[in-house]
């Protein structure tokens, strides 16, 4: 496996790849755990040439966010994506991506970027819109892997790629979860024993509101949206070490609203529990099937 710090060095790496062969790409800020491991196995079976990512992207944090405290080990990451036959690894620093004089930002406007997790955090999808399209740039995949359980981040993605005519096919994939429901993050290392019983509270709630929301499904009712919120809030509400940020029912790809309950739909979760702010979602395809996720021992 090759691990590659500059951009130029990664350009000529990536020009040195045939073009017949099909070049995957996931993209991660580190601190590697079963979810992103699982975009890794799915990319290594899809693609010829598998590269990854690891940046800490400062731009998508806010001011008074984790940047500093952001849980780091990249000899332990290294060591897993090289078992996981990974090709090459891009471990960029911050003024490598952003030099002196950096100015041109990618600025997605609307509900899409401002409302939920947008409204909480005010230019993450600036950064994160910035760092994808440069990786993108940099590595020209032709397939690039991210998580269901950052569904807006996904959303984003998704319509930069529309919205630019990039040639990449995206796949999103499956949240993996705990045995017990949490979603895997980085962050939960971030949670102490109580914190981390208490954090089970985001898939619970989720839960409750997917209950409420089958009731409603046929009724197409604005009463059976509120009715989903109401239930995840106060499940949120009731475990005392949460503080609910949101409890949102929105359109998948659009992130407006949803007036009436009907599929696809969007339930999402964000509280913090202790230190760590959490998020999690659960997906109501078009289809009318539920994405829940996945446990991590049921891959
Ligand atoms: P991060 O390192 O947090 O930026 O995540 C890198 C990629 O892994 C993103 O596409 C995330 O959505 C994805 N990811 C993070 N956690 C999970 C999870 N529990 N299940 C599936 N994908 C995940």
């Amino acid at each position: 496996m090759r691990v590659i710090t500059t951009i130029q060095e990664m350009v000529a790496e990536r020009s040195s790849c045939a073009s017949s062969q099909k070049v995957g790409f996931v993209p991660t800020m580190g601190y590697l755990h079963e979810g992103h491991l699982s975009l890794v196995r799915e990319a290594r079976k899809e693609n010829e040439i598998l590269i990854a990512s690891i940046f800490v992207n400062p731009t998508q944090f806010g001011p008074h966010e984790d940047l500093a405290s952001y849980p780091r080990d990249l000899p332990r990451d290294l060591q897993l994506l090289e078992t996981f036959g990974v090709d090459t690894v891009f471990v960029p620093t911050p003024t490598e991506i952003y030099p002196p004089g950096f100015v041109t930002y990618v600025d997605p406007i609307g509900p899409l970027a401002t409302e939920v997790e947008g409204a909480t955090r005010p230019k993450h999808f600036r950064g994160v819109a910035t760092i994808v399209l440069k990786l993108f740039q940099i590595i020209l995949p032709h397939q690039a892997y991210f998580g269901q359980k950052d569904a807006q981040q996904a959303a984003v993605i998704s319509r930069m790629v529309a919205d630019l005519n990039l040639p990449i096919n995206l796949r999103i994939l499956s949240t993996i979860r705990e045995a017990d429901g949490l979603a895997m993050s980085s962050r939960n290392v971030y949670l102490n024993p109580e914190e981390r019983a208490a954090a089970t509270v985001l898939f619970r709630a989720l839960q409750a509101g997917r209950m409420v929301f089958d009731t409603y499904l046929k009724a197409h009712s604005l009463e059976g949206v509120s009715a989903v919120v109401k239930t995840m809030a106060e499940t949120v509400l009731a475990e005392p070490r949460a503080r609910l940020d949101y409890a949102e029912v929105r359109d998948p790809d659009s992130f407006i609203q949803l007036e009436v309950s009907h599929a696809p739909a969007l339930l999402l979760i964000a509280a913090k529990v202790g230190p760590a702010r959490l998020i999690d979602n659960f997906l109501l395809r078009a289809d009318g099937c539920w994405d829940i996720g996945i446990p991590v021992n049921d891959q």
